[in-house]
Order: C-alpha cells, then structure tokens, then sequence
C-alpha cells in the first residue's frame, strides 16, 4: 500500500466506494464523477501508478482486468457496448496514480476522434 494513495485506501476499506466487484487481486467501483450512465473503474489492489510502471512479472493481473471488464460491464447493463480508458501519467491526463481502467457506457458515447 502506498502512502496517501486514494486508491489503496479504497482497495483496503479505510475509505468507502460503491463496490461492483471483488477478489483478492482486484476491485471494482463506481467513479465518484461518473461521465455516462454506467462509470466504475477496476483496479488493482497493488499499488501500480500507472501502466508505466508495470513489467512482465504483472501480466496476468492485467490481463485478468481486461477480461473482467466485459463480464462486470455486461452484469452492469452494458451489453451492447462499453468504451474503456487508462490514463497513463500526467501527459496522459491521469490525475489519480493508481493504474485503474475506467468502463463507461450507456447512453450516446460519441466518437472519440472529432472529425471534422
Ligand atoms: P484519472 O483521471 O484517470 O486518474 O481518473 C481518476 C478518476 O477517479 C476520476 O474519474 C475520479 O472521478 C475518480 N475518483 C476520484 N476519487 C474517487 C473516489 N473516492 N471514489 C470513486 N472514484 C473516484
Ligand atoms: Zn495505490
């Protein structure tokens, strides 16, 4: 566990969230700001900052977050399609340094591109 890491305390249970999934590696939770309909994030509960900072020793924890995302988004409705995102450090937008990857869907998601 890192020190000050939101995310951590999320994972531990010092601070609360809005649980869709657990095991022992990773959790599940709504987003607080949610930016669609359905918004919840998988984590790790290693403290990861970010995509960066992963190596090959960590493969199988991401890729058993891949494989979740579309079996809990499905559990949340989702079943037509759902949009995931990692920000990755700060010139990726990231503002909690905590790997997690955001589901979201429901609603109209639009294009990620703008063409004009
Ligand atoms: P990112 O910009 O990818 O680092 O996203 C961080 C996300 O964490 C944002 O969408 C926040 O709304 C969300 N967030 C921050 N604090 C909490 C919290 N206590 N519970 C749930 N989501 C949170
Ligand atoms: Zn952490």
């Amino acid at each position: 566990m890192a020190d000050n890491c939101i995310f951590c305390k999320i994972a531990c249970g010092e601070i609360p969230s809005n649980k869709v999934y657990e095991d022992d590696e990773v959790l599940a939770f709504h987003d607080i700001h949610p930016v669609a309909p359905v918004h919840f994030m998988l984590i790790p509960k290693l403290h990861l900052a970010s995509l960066m900072e992963t190596e090959d020793s960590h493969a199988g924890l991401l890729g058993k977050m891949l494989l979740l995302a579309p079996r809990l988004a499905k559990q949340q409705g989702l079943e037509k399609g759902f949009r995931t995102v990692i920000n990755t450090g700060k010139g990726g937008g990231q503002e909690v340094f905590h790997l997690h990857i955001h589901v979201m869907g429901g609603g109209h998601i639009p294009p990620m591109v703008r063409r004009d």
